[in-house]
């Protein structure tokens, strides 16, 4: 079956030989079953992003022998349709202003639970605060984030699929296919649009995954818990169900992950020392 894959990386820095075989999954999956690959540049991250990586990302991505359809999807130009989104959760009760800063859910905080992310799992301080209390902090020009009830999450949940467990579809590389049940519940009462711009990462990628038609995720491991909180948003907002494959994360060899920031393994500076994309595949499926 043919299917649709995309790429969706951050533009706040280069990219490295992790991101290559996610691109490289992605693409030739695509172009294995004569499907399409996609682009995504989710640039929400509006004080980290940078045009210059927008760039280098393309540069790479060309230099790796990939290509992809024309027009790129570029996130920063959809707010509105993420807001449309967070709109009906919102009607549908699901979403509740909080105002708490980092450090006062920190200190509400229990310290024995995280997220999956690591970090502190919210308390729920807005959970339940009187329209007053918000008022007041509108009225003094705050800008609350916008968090799901989670336990209304689930209620709705099962009010429309009954005891039907919420799943996911993972495919590993020989195709094989597994059902995984999803857990939403340990992301809490998650952040679906977040102070600073009118989308959160989870509500922007279940949106676009639609509208792009996407059949088939692949990204790393390390966001294959996210896929447990965006397949409940897919079903709160009637959005299709894609297959996943999250293959593995390339870390140094004393377990430390890549980093973009430290300039890890960097597609550009492996070029710049004479590496060909032939020489990139052969260390990243060897
Ligand atoms: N933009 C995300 C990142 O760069 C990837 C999102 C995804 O593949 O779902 O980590």
């Amino acid at each position: 079956m043919s299917s649709v894959t995309r790429f969706a990386p951050s533009p706040n820095g280069l990219l490295h030989v992790g991101h290559a075989l996610s691109a490289i999954i992605a693409h030739d999956t695509a172009r294995r079953n004569g499907g399409r690959f996609l682009l995504r540049i989710e640039d929400i991250d509006l004080e980290r992003r940078r045009p210059e990586f927008v760039t280098a990302i393309f540069e790479d991505l060309n230099w790796l022998g990939l290509n992809w359809e024309e027009p790129v999807l570029v996130q920063s130009e959809h707010f509105s349709d993420y807001l449309a989104a967070a709109d009906r959760l919102i009607a549908m009760g699901l979403l509740y202003p909080c105002f708490a800063t980092r450090k006062e859910i920190a200190e509400a905080a229990d310290p024995a639970k995280m997220d999956p992310d690591g970090v502190p799992l919210y308390s729920g301080i807005w959970r339940g605060a009187s329209a007053e209390a918000v008022g007041q902090r509108m009225a003094a020009g705050e800008n609350p984030a916008l968090r799901l009830n989670m336990d209304g999450a689930l209620q709705a949940l099962k009010t429309k699929r009954g005891s039907k467990p919420l799943t996911f579809i993972e495919v590993d590389d020989d195709g094989g296919q597994k059902t995984v049940t999803a857990d939403p519940q340990l992301w809490g009462d998650a952040v679906i649009v977040r102070k600073e711009v009118p989308a959160s990462y989870h509500l922007s990628v279940v949106v676009d995954d639609a509208r792009q038609g996407v059949t088939h995720v692949t990204r790393g491991q390390d966001l294959l818990a996210a896929t447990d909180l965006q397949r409940l948003l897919q079903e709160l907002l009637d959005l299709p169900e894609p297959v996943y494959s999250h293959h593995r994360v390339i870390r140094w060899s004393n377990g430390r992950k890549l980093s973009k920031s430290n300039q890890d393994m960097g597609l550009r500076a492996l070029r710049d020392e004479g590496a060909t994309a032939d020489d990139i595949r052969r260390v990243i499926f060897d």
